[in-house]
Formats: structure tokens, C-alpha cells, sequence
């Protein structure tokens, strides 16, 4: 039960979810890999926080005669809980994300439906930081497309925002329609005042696997794939995702997306076409 041990033996996350996300989800063949591969993989990263856990609370009940101890036990086993949450849904959305196709379960979807579960998800843990949660604008936007995979999308970018905040914060969700010379857009900007991002990390941080700072990352749950996930998700569904940030400032994600008249007239033309 002692604290040194404890800490040697909570390995951080491998990184071996990584090879989860798919390349290229046209290539058939690798998609059955993964599917293979992704029970095996899951059950491996789980088990790191969960034997933490379990550790842990060993140490809880040896160090019962010393509430200092307890109490800096129980910060970490919080702290383990938090990275399972956040691993459980980088899981979900990767599923979601590797098992729809988006074009065959295409439907308008509210934007502030999308909103609302984005900022659910991330509630708990804004109220752990004081951070003030704010959205706007989002009344009367469409856009067309799978549910599921603009939901992760949005609460990727919310929880990043939350993530890579101080303390007593703001984020905030701002909605617009936009016209487009391809038709109307639907703009999703979520702004923070958080630790802001480097001109040369910008570059990067859509990468799969890609972290700033490989150790603050872990510790809320970061696996590298969160921004990964929306750019996939912001491609495939004839958007795109951009990042706009100022060091020790804040940054603004923005979604932009084919507002849902235009995308269904433009898939119905389409196929009126063929
Ligand atoms: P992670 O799981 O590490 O959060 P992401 O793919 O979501 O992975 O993000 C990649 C990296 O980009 C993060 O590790 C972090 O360094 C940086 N990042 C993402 N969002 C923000 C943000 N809102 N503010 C500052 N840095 C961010």
C-alpha cells in the first residue's frame, strides 16, 4: 500500500488504441481487421485504469489510520475514474464512427440537439473547474447527416475545450447559417479561454495520435484520436474543421457543414443524375 509502488504500477495508457482508427474506411478488408483486432485491443486499454483502481483502494483500506493518505489516494483514484469515462467515450465514438456509413443513415439533425448532448457530456467535469458553459444561435439550423457521428464530432471539440481550460473559464458554443457559393453552410464555433495551441502544433493536431503534451493529456483520458475522429467525421460529411488559437489565449474550433436543405437537395440531384 505504499504511495511509490502505487504510481509505478499505474501505467499510463498505451497507445495501442491508436491502431484502431481506421486509415482508409473505403478498404474493406482492413475494417474487418479492426473489427477483429478491437475487442482484444479495448479490453487491454481498460484494464490499466481499472487495475489502478484497484490498487488504489488497497491502498484506501491500508492507509484507513491516515487521512492525508486516504484523501491523496481517492484524488487519484478520481483521477483514474475520469480517464475510464473518457476512454469509454472515445470507445463509443470510434464505433460509431467505424460501424455507420453516413450516407445510408443520413437525416436533417437539429443543431441544437447536437449541442445539448455535446454539452452534456462535458457538464461534470465543467463543473468540476467552475468552467461556465454558454451556447447560442443554434435555433432553427440543420444539418444533414448521422446523428451519432455529428454528436461525437461536436462533444469532442466541447470536451477538448473543457480539457484544455483553466479553472473558472468560459466555453462557449456559438451557431450560424452562412451562404456559401455551394449553398448554405451551418458554421459551429466552440470557443475557450484556455492554454491555446503553437502555430507548428496546429499543423499537427488532427493527427491520429497526435498530443501536445503527451502527460497532460492522459490525465483527462486523452488518447490523441478526439480530433482524428471529428475531421473524419467533418470530411465525410462534405465539411471541413478549422482551428484558430492564440497561446495562453484560448482557441475556436469551427465546424462547418452543409446546412440540411442544401445537402439533401445536392444528394437528390445527385441521384436524379444517375
Ligand atoms: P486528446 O485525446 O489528447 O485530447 P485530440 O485529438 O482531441 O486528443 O487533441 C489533440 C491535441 O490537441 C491534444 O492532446 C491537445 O494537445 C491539443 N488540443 C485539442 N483541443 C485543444 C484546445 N481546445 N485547446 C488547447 N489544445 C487543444
Amino acid at each position: 500500500g505504499d504511495a511509490l509502488a502505487v504510481s509505478a504500477r499505474v501505467a499510463p495508457l498505451g497507445s495501442r488504441l491508436v491502431l484502431l482508427l481506421v486509415e482508409d474506411l473505403t478498404e474493406a478488408r482492413r475494417i474487418e481487421a479492426v473489427r477483429r483486432d478491437f475487442v482484444a485491443n479495448v479490453s487491454h486499454e481498460l484494464k490499466t485504469p481499472v487495475g489502478a483502481l484497484s490498487l488504489l483502494s488497497e491502498a484506501v483500506m491500508d492507509a484507513s489510520d491516515d487521512p492525508e493518505a486516504v484523501e491523496r489516494f481517492a484524488g487519484r483514484m478520481q483521477n483514474e475514474a475520469t480517464r475510464l469515462t473518457s476512454l469509454v467515450q472515445e470507445l463509443i465514438d470510434l464505433s460509431r464512427v467505424q460501424n455507420d456509413d453516413p450516407l445510408e443513415d443520413s437525416e436533417p439533425v437539429q443543431v441544437t440537439e447536437l449541442v445539448g448532448e455535446a454539452l452534456d457530456r462535458c457538464r461534470q467535469s465543467a463543473s468540476n473547474k467552475q468552467i461556465t458553459l454558454a451556447s447560442g444561435g443554434t435555433e432553427n439550423l440543420h444539418v444533414w447527416g448521422n446523428r451519432g457521428q455529428l454528436a461525437a464530432a461536436l462533444g469532442n471539440l466541447v470536451e477538448n475545450a473543457v480539457n484544455y481550460s483553466p479553472a473558472r473559464t468560459r466555453v462557449g458554443i456559438a451557431g450560424r447559417r452562412i451562404a456559401a457559393p455551394g449553398g448554405d453552410l451551418v458554421e459551429i464555433a466552440v470557443t475557450d479561454q484556455g492554454i491555446g495551441i503553437s502555430a507548428a502544433d496546429k499543423e499537427r493536431i488532427f493527427e491520429r495520435f497526435y498530443r501536445v503534451d503527451p502527460a497532460r493529456s492522459r490525465d483527462t483520458g486523452g488518447t490523441g484520436l478526439g480530433l482524428a475522429i471529428v475531421k473524419h467525421v467533418a470530411a465525410s460529411h462534405g465539411g471541413e474543421v478549422t482551428v484558430w488559437s492564440a497561446e495562453g489565449q484560448g482557441s475556436t474550433f469551427t465546424l462547418r457543414l452543409p446546412e440540411a436543405g442544401n445537402a439533401r437537395e445536392k444528394a437528390e440531384s445527385g441521384r436524379e443524375g444517375r
